[in-house]
């Protein structure tokens, strides 16, 4: 689905990511993890063209920076770590997410208006969707954000750290409506996170940055089962199963 190769980051003298190679397997909720300033956000800032860097990314077998921004923005939806104030309402800001097809300003169809409002609905917005964003609390606004991506209806969404300022609920509501996205409607989820314990309960598929490198891409369970828990973070792994056999997995410290 994406495959980073040699991929290569740097701000003036400083290198954050070198030779960086990894995979992500499509239809798969994968989750990018590494310490504070380790490189997740540049990474991602590759994928809308926002980091500079060198070596290739492609995205479905196609080298990213020879497709049309137009044809990208149909493959790629993004969700960036912080979200600009807008007096735009949350169905505005919904509708964006249809101009890959409508064109920017361009007249919305009746399949597009259906599409907006029904991902309003499953963002639990329907109730604020003629609410401007700067009136909304940072979870509702999270989740506007969510519904515009959702219009955009793209095989492949990327989000920085969607979880930040959400309280644990709130948290798990969010990836379970990512797990539907790639479980039920086969999209493939990239997204960074800090939060160890809430994000391995939702993802699959891990991929760490350590030391500038992506030192693993993977199954959770073989990340879990891995020294890197340790190394990376200095943190030992646990997974259990509760009552009603779902596992999973924590993170503590041995301090
Ligand atoms: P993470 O998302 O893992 O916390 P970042 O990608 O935000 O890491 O940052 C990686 C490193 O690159 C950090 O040391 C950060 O200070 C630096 N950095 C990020 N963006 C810039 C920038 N625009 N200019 C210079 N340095 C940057």
């Amino acid at each position: 689905m994406l495959q980073f190769e040699n991929v290569c980051i740097q701000y003036g003298k400083t290198v954050v990511l070198s030779d960086l190679y990894a995979h992500i397997e499509k239809e798969k909720l994968t989750v990018l993890i590494g310490k504070n300033g380790s490189g997740k956000s540049s990474l991602l800032g590759c994928l809308i063209g926002q980091t500079n860097h060198t070596g290739r990314i492609l995205l479905q077998n196609k080298p990213l920076d020879a497709i049309k921004p137009r044809e990208r923005a149909k493959m790629l939806s993004f969700l960036p770590q912080t979200m600009p104030e807008s007096a735009l309402t949350v169905r505005q800001l919904t509708a964006l997410g249809r101009t890959p097809y409508s064109g920017l300003g361009g007249r919305l169809q009746d399949g597009d208006r259906k599409i907006i409002e029904h991902s309003i609905a499953r963002c639990d917005l329907l109730h604020l969707a003629d609410k401007p964003l700067n009136k909304l609390s940072g979870g509702e606004r999270k989740r506007a954000f969510l519904a515009m991506l959702l219009a955009q209806d793209t095989p492949f969404l990327v989000l920085d750290e969607p979880t930040a300022h959400l309280d644990t609920l709130q948290t798990a509501h969010f990836y379970a409506t990512l797990q539907t996205l790639v479980h039920e409607e086969k999209k493939t989820v990239l997204f960074a996170a800090h939060d160890l314990n809430s994000a391995f309960s939702a993802a699959d598929n891990v991929l760490c940055l350590h030391h500038k490198q992506a030192v693993f891409s993977g199954s959770k369970q073989k990340f879990i089962e891995s020294d890197l828990p340790k190394t990376v973070f200095g943190l030992h792994a646990q997974t259990v199963t509760d009552t009603d056999g779902k596992t999973r997995t924590f993170f503590y410290s041995p301090i």
